[in-house]
């Protein structure tokens, strides 16, 4: 059991209706109470069992929680909190599970009546899938969550969020918000941003061409496939709420790529072997800090394609 007893859920998709699912089975709440604007979001939240009841207004989903799950696009973080702030209980904890950290501390802190009860978090953990019934109950499992505290942030509230996490089976990092932002902007943002503009490269050949990638695709091409289906509204808020990390991160790229494309001009091997055997050792390396790992099919419908779960 958490220390939690109704938790407010505001979005019910792939990360809060994964939350939910992973309470549900630890038995860690008495209430969820979910909050989407699109009815045909909330009839399918309670259908999928990932919640008790399913509202549509932010204020009437928070009376009476003791936790506030924000689980909507990061650009929405802001309007949400504010639509939010005149139900919420003074002793809630507030927390959110957004992809980028500081420009979400941002939006949100002003509407807080408290801000000290905030503890902005971000599970590692994601796939390219949305909605309801992408929820599965082992996203968090041996996955990492990161917790950005601010200043204000009360200890014992990042302590309560901590073990709230660690309950869903994922361990649990600090760090400042804008740390968050750069590791992040290296580690999925700027990955994610490849995967798009190879995919929009191929999608903008001639038919011709394009249908025989189609009818070739070897693992490379369709890995980045995946990772390019990802959800548009949200990878669309990450890459403009997270800019100046993401940029930076672009810049270093694309001096990298150039350096490659001059190698492979020249007629360089020893460059390009000497780079490639360096980022195999990055592949042990991140073998052997648990962040990849073969995973098994979950059966049932909603289950998500646990073979292919990629950090977010
Ligand atoms: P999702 O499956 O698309 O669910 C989003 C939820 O927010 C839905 O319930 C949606 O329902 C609601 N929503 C969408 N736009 C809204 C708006 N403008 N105002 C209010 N509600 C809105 O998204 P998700 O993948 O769970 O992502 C949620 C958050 O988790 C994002 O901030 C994302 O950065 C972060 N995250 C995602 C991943 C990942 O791999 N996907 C991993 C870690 C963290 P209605 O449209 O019916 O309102």
């Amino acid at each position: 059991m958490s220390s939690f007893r109704r938790i407010a859920l505001l979005g019910i998709g792939l990360v809060n209706g994964s939350l939910a699912l992973a309470l549900r089975q630890k038995g860690a709440v008495e209430e969820i109470v979910a909050c989407a604007r699109r009815a045909e979001t909330r009839e399918r939240a309670l259908e999928l069992g990932l919640c008790d009841r399913a509202l549509a207004d932010p204020a009437q989903a928070v009376e009476g929680a003791d936790l506030v799950v924000l689980g909507v696009p990061p650009a929405a973080m802001g309007p949400v909190a504010q639509a939010m702030a005149p139900g919420l209980d003074a002793a809630a904890v507030i927390t959110d599970v957004g992809s980028v950290k500081t420009q979400i501390v941002h939006d949100v802190v002003p509407h807080l009546p408290a801000p000290g009860l905030f503890v902005p978090g971000h599970p590692v953990a994601g796939t390219e899938r949305s909605g309801p019934d992408a929820a599965f109950a082992t996203l968090f499992v041996d996955r990492r969550v990161i917790l950005t505290p601010i200043e204000d942030t009360d200890p014992e509230a990042t302590a309560r969020v901590r073990a709230l996490w660690e309950l869903t089976g994922a361990s649990v990092d600090l760090m400042t918000p804008e740390h968050h932002d750069r590791i992040l902007a290296i580690t999925s943002h700027l990955p994610h941003l490849i995967a798009y503009t190879i995919v929009g490269t191929v999608a903008d050949l001639e038919t011709q061409t394009r249908s025989e990638v189609f009818k070739y695709a070897a693992g490379g091409f369709t890995d980045f496939t995946r990772i390019a289906a990802s959800d548009p509204t949200m990878w669309r808020d990450v890459f403009l709420t997270n800019r100046e990390a993401v940029l930076e991160m672009l810049g270093r790229f694309t001096e990298d790529l150039v350096r490659l494309q001059r190698a492979i001009r020249w007629g360089d091997g020893d460059t390009l072997f000497e780079l490639f055997s360096r980022t195999r050792a990055i592949r042990r390396a991140v073998i052997e800090a648990g962040q990849a790992f073969e995973r098994l099919p979950v059966p049932g419908p909603s289950a998500g394609d646990r073979t292919k779960a990629e950090p977010d």
